[in-house]
């Protein structure tokens, strides 16, 4: 399934007609029912309507799952064979994944209500370009030697952790599924995935396609169902040697006790954020800073984990800035996602949305003003639409000025000096990514060495690439960097070889 660029409605609704969704879960490389033969339902949150039903997997399915990863690391398939092979077998799976980008993207677009456009142009070929960045490395970095003296060699080596698993969230499916893929496959791990419930079809699409590049049976394995069940289980496992999350902080946390409880297996969590983002006085072209602040706090309809939603502006730029914002949102279409031209799409659920509304409705209480958007939309559709919505005069004690939204709402601030700039965007427990906007390259050293946060981008909103770390400082994250080199390093376990020579 192929669609060409400029996106064309008719070609999608055609390319729609001809999806097929894997729906069972995938151990031991094949599709299965789950143990118990129950299944769920999973909605489109653009129509409200029952998408499709998939294995509702249990405690059962989490062992046989574990069982099959465990099997296959044992025999070294994959995690014996040389880096170059790893590396092969990865970038035929990428050629593999852009051969089908097509229909990896329709599948997160219906099962998130991510737009049609985002979904092709950035969350495909960044999943893409993340294996194969993973893949390239494998047999470039080195293993060291201890300095030594001369009776001694003393290696120092990286090998595998074993079975992780990776909980993932629903917000981008196949690209977090990639970030964390990437690098624990590049280091010969086994792995099972944990698809949010809301957004399993391209994680069962992504295994299939592995096991036709050649991974191994066993290696890559994916239960849908629920994260308070098998997600749960997978952490308690005392076979697990590792698991992988983004999500919300609340369960992070959870995480961290139930390796507590059981076999302290390695934690690594990517939480959320209440990000700043910072425009001095001496920011420049405020129509580039309002193109870039509207992009980082309403893209993917702020279901994201960066997104930009406290605004920290000069006092003197603030009203100049604000207009260019609000003109800005304006045209940033809300609909159907399937609609090319459409830039903001539904809320993932009907619960998510509510939560988003009510910290709308607790910033009207608690005297924000109201400037742009503040309610539900498209209500006819039976989507979760919720207007792009913006506040000024936000006090720091709101609960929008502190809580993590998760909906595409902004919070307006404004300050004198930049202390007090620096102060505002570090007063928050998180600590995921910030911008800060200024022409003055002292000042942007100065800023971006101060704010408090694992990514800080200079006169844009951005992630990095894939040669980037990406994790929070604070409440934001914990031990864990996606992305790099870096990640590579998490997923292994660090061993000594210390060998006494013969020196006579
Ligand atoms: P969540 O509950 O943290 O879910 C993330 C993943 O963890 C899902 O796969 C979920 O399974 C699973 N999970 C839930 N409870 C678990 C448990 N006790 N043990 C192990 N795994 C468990 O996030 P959410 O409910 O989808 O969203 C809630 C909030 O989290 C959002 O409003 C947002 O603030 C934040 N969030 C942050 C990110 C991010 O990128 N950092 C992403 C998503 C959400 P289910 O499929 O059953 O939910
Ligand atoms: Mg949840």
């Amino acid at each position: 399934m192929t669609l060409s660029s400029p996106l064309e409605r008719s070609a999608i609704d055609k390319a729609v007609g001809q999806l097929k969704f894997r729906t069972q879960a995938f151990i031991d490389g094949r599709f299965c029912d789950a143990a118990s033969g129950k299944t769920y339902v999973s909605v489109n949150p653009a129509t409200g309507k029952p998408l499709t039903e998939l294995a509702s997997c249990d405690i059962p399915d989490v062992d046989a799952a574990v069982k099959a990863a465990r099997r296959a690391f044992d025999k070294g398939l994959w995690a014996k064979c040389s880096g170059a092979q790893r590396k092969s077998v990865l970038l035929k799976f990428a050629d593999l994944l852009e051969a089908n980008q097509a229909e990896l993207a329709l599948l997160d677009c219906l099962d998130a209500g991510k737009p049609i456009n985002d979904c092709m142009t950035l969350d495909a070929p960044d999943t893409i370009d993340c294996f194969r960045w993973h893949a390239e490395a494998i047999d470039k970095e080195y293993e060291r030697l201890a300095p030594t003296g001369p009776e001694n060699v003393g290696m120092i080596v990286r090998e595998p952790l074993g079975v992780v698993g990776a909980i993932l969230p629903w917000n981008f499916p196949m690209q977090m599924a990639a970030w964390k893929l990437g690098p624990i496959l590049a280091t010969g791990n086994s792995v099972v995935v944990k698809p949010a419930r809301q957004t399993s079809l391209s994680a069962l699409r992504l295994a299939e396609l592995a096991a036709e590049a050649g991974i191994p049976e066993g290696v890559f394995n994916v239960i849908p169902g629920s994260g308070s069940v098998i997600g749960a289980a997978l952490c308690k496992h005392m076979d697990v040697d590792a698991v992988a999350f983004t999500g919300s902080t609340e369960v992070g946390r959870q995480l961290l006790e139930y390796s507590a409880q059981s076999n302290l297996k390695r934690i690594l969590l990517e939480l959320g954020g209440k990000n700043p983002q910072v425009v001095l006085e001496s920011a420049g072209d405020l129509d580039h800073v309002a193109a870039e602040a509207v992009s980082c706090v309403f893209w993917n309809m702020g279901e994201n984990c960066s997104s930009g939603s406290r605004l920290i502006v000069h006092r003197k730029l603030k009203d100049a800035l604000l207009a260019r914002m609000v003109n800005v949102a304006g045209e940033w279409t809300v609909g159907d996602p399937l609609d090319p031209a459409t830039r903001i799409g539904p809320l993932i659920e009907e619960a998510h949305m509510k939560k988003v509304l009510d910290y709308i409705e607790s910033g009207k209480q608690q005297g924000a003003k109201l400037v742009l958007g503040g309610e539900r939309i498209l209500r006819e559709t039976g989507g979760y639409f919720v207007a792009a919505t913006i506040f000024d005069d936000v006090q720091p004690d709101m609960r929008i000025a502190r809580e993590e939204i998760f909906g595409p709402v902004l919070s307006v601030f404004t300050f004198d000096t930049e202390e007090q700039a620096i102060a505002m965007a570090n007063d928050t427990t998180y600590g995921l990514t910030a911008s800060v906007y200024t022409q003055n390259v002292g000042t942007a050293h100065r800023v971006a060495r101060a704010l408090r946060a694992g990514t800080v981008s200079v006169n844009c909103f951005s992630e990095g690439d894939a040669t980037t770390p990406f994790g929070g400082f604070g409440q934001s994250g914990f031990f864990g960097r996606d992305k790099s080199i870096f990640a590579h390093y998490q997923y292994t376990e660090l061993k000594t070889v210390w060998m006494q020579l013969n020196t006579h």
